[in-house]
């Protein structure tokens, strides 16, 4: 199997690596702070009804789903009915699984459209379920330059031709994520409404991955499945983990058509059989109070600053990087960095190229870790992503002070 050869994943070997050299962690997208107290209170005052301890119907628990269908009727724009058009998830992760499971066979020979960079967990549940992903890589402009300036999110763009020519017979479901991690970038009305003519078109399931919708920056998130025609064909994954800064939890969730949740729902049910119980109801209640105290806003404000932040350190220190409209990573280009000829590096990073030796490198020489952004690309367009390193700011003001004062060498 797959497993037998693939050697650690890029989280846990970045982690390692920077615990190793003590360096301030901007790699993984985990939150380094609390969640709210409200958040906290909620998912504690749980345990203490007996039947949060049991197994959640495989849908769901009401009070979750009934948040969830209010909120998507609000996001959405139409009316949402929790009991057929939501199911509730181990996590955005098993969502996704799930719909690939549910809609992909093997022996159909089904392919799958992924956007470059594409989060690494993609590729394997794609090939666990039986499809085979093809890979559209987003690309900059020549004429921006991005190792000499910053340059926005904005600016990496699907080439629509590039897109459609990707597309063939077998081709079952196309994968969006918006907003896009590592880029930040968020897709416009427009460029929605040109990738959904693609998927109308050919007739193309969209799988919408939407866990960083509340985190943008002065631009508009907007769902595909609200353009005309697109709810049909649309399923959209949501993340509580990411709603709330607790990814610890694994509760995430599919919304869709009834005759698309369905599938993805029998799917779930043999996969994991339901999410767990105190945590969704945890959500629930959280999810009920942030309405009332306005969190969502307050959190994107406290997100920008951290944005802002980690953008004015690499202003500082003159090392461009790619602008984020949203989520919690940035791309930092070092391609001006220059590594020693003789510089030793373990076996591990050498077999894994030049874009895993220049984190290393980075991380051990500046005391900063990121993620080698080539593992979001396949082995054809990694060389597009070489010059990159990823940093996650949903971290402390402290290990953001702490990685400006070690990010002055770079002067
Ligand atoms: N989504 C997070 C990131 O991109 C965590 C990914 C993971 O650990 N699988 O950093």
């Amino acid at each position: 199997s797959m497993y037998m050869s693939t050697g650690l994943d890029v989280w846990t070997m970045m982690n390692q690596i920077a615990a190793s050299v003590n360096a301030v962690n901007l790699g993984q997208g985990y939150m380094s702070f609390p969640p709210k107290e409200f958040i906290k209170k909620a998912a504690q005052n749980t345990f203490a009804e007996s039947t949060h301890n049991q197994y959640a119907p495989p849908r769901g628990r009401p009070a979750l789903l009934g948040q969830l269908g209010a909120r998507f009727t609000e996001k959405l724009g139409r009316p949402i009915d929790p009991n057929s058009e939501v199911s509730v998830h181990a996590g955005a992760n098993e969502a996704l699984l799930s719909v690939f499971t549910a809609f992909l066979e093997h022996c159909k020979g089904h392919e799958v459209i992924l956007m470059e960079p594409a989060f690494d967990q993609y590729t394997p549940n794609i090939i666990m379920a039986g499809g085979k992903p093809v890979y559209v890589p987003l690309r900059v402009h020549p004429n921006k330059n991005p190792s000499e300036n910053v340059i926005s999110s904005k600016d990496w763009k699907l080439d629509i031709n590039e897109l459609e020519s990707a597309v063939n017979e077998n081709t079952r479901i196309l994968v969006l994520n918006t907003p896009h991690n590592p880029v930040g970038k968020v897709f416009t009305r427009e460029e929605l409404e040109a990738i959904g003519a693609v998927a109308e078109r050919h007739n193309l399931l969209i799988v919408s991955d939407e866990v960083y919708e509340h985190l943008t920056y002065d631009v508009e998130h907007v769902s595909i499945a609200t353009l005309p025609g697109m709810w049909d064909r649309t399923i959209t994954v949501g993340s509580a983990g990411k709603l709330f800064g607790v990814t610890g939890w694994r509760v995430g969730w599919a919304v869709g058509p009834e005759e698309l949740i369905k599938p993805t729902l029998s799917a779930h049910t043999r996969i994991v059989f339901t999410s767990n119980t105190p945590l969704q109801e945890g959500i629930a209640a959280s999810l009920k109070q942030a309405k009332e105290n306005d969190f969502f806003n307050i959190q994107r404000q406290e997100y920008q600053c951290r944005r802002d932040r980690l953008t004015a350190i690499f202003d500082d220190v003159g090392l461009p990087y790619v602008a984020p409209d949203g989520a919690y990573y940035l791309l930092a280009n070092a391609s001006s960095i220059r590594i020693p000829q003789d510089y030793d590096f373990p076996q591990f990073i050498e077999e894994r190229g030049d874009n895993f030796k220049l984190v290393y490198f980075f991380t051990k020489e500046f005391g900063v870790s990121g993620i080698p952004p080539t593992e979001f690309y396949s082995d054809a367009h990694k060389n597009l992503a070489k010059d990159y390193i990823r940093f996650a700011f949903c971290k402390t003001d402290k290990e953001l002070e702490e990685a400006k004062r070690c990010l002055q060498k770079l002067k």
